[in-house]
């Protein structure tokens, strides 16, 4: 699948280049010399199911009527962001400078580290937990881990629900982590153990 418009892979600061930037106040600094190492892999969709409305950018800039769905009742003022989207056909719209900390994973831990959100990139695909993805998703979130690991010593990929487990459980069942192993070419240790028969590592 080629995209319409590949990602452009150059960088100005932590803004990707030839994507729509929608600036989102929900960020902060890193702290000192957090290595930047790990892309965390979410879903999500506003209200749940429903593709391709303003939604998820409204809620990422605080700017969602939480009355215009009951649904938005249980999210009522939340403060949350990701670097960021990729929506069904694989456009990808960035929400916050990747030098600086979104909010998107809360409490979590991975590879010997908590509080992944001081040293992560985060990730959310346009899509449903347990539902699949769309093959311009993954080609979309292919090109960004490329243009990540261009700028960060990127080591690993994760799922949300595999950063917070019990907490959390996006992307889920529907997302095909061989798919993205194989895309990006890069060791199956770097992904979850669900990404080859349980024959990743993690920890
Ligand atoms: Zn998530």
């Amino acid at each position: 699948m080629v995209l319409e418009t590949p990602i452009s892979g150059r960088w100005q600061g932590g803004w990707l280049e030839g994507v729509r930037h929608c600036p989102s106040p929900n960020f902060g600094p890193r702290p000192a010399h957090a290595l930047i190492d790990l892309i965390v892999v979410h879903s999500i969709s506003l209200p749940p199911g429903q593709y391709g409305g303003p939604e998820v950018e409204q809620l990422f800039t605080n700017q969602l009527d939480w009355q215009a769905h009951p649904y938005f009742e249980q999210i009522r003022g939340a403060e949350v962001s990701a670097h960021f989207f990729i929506r069904r056909d694989g456009t990808l719209v960035q929400f916050v400078d990747t030098d600086q900390r979104a909010w998107h994973a809360g409490a979590s831990h991975w590879c010997g580290r908590d509080n992944r959100n001081d040293d992560s990139i985060g990730v959310e695909l346009e899509g449903l937990e347990g539902d699949m993805f769309e093959a311009p998703q993954y080609a979309a979130l292919t090109e960004l881990c490329q243009a990540l690991a261009q700028r960060y010593p990127i080591a690993h990929v994760a799922g949300h629900e595999h950063i917070a487990p019990g907490r959390k459980c996006d992307p889920g069942p529907g997302f095909d982590w061989a798919q993205l192993q194989q895309g990006l070419g890069w060791p199956i240790g770097c992904f979850p153990d669900v990404t080859l028969g349980g024959s990743g590592t993690q920890g």
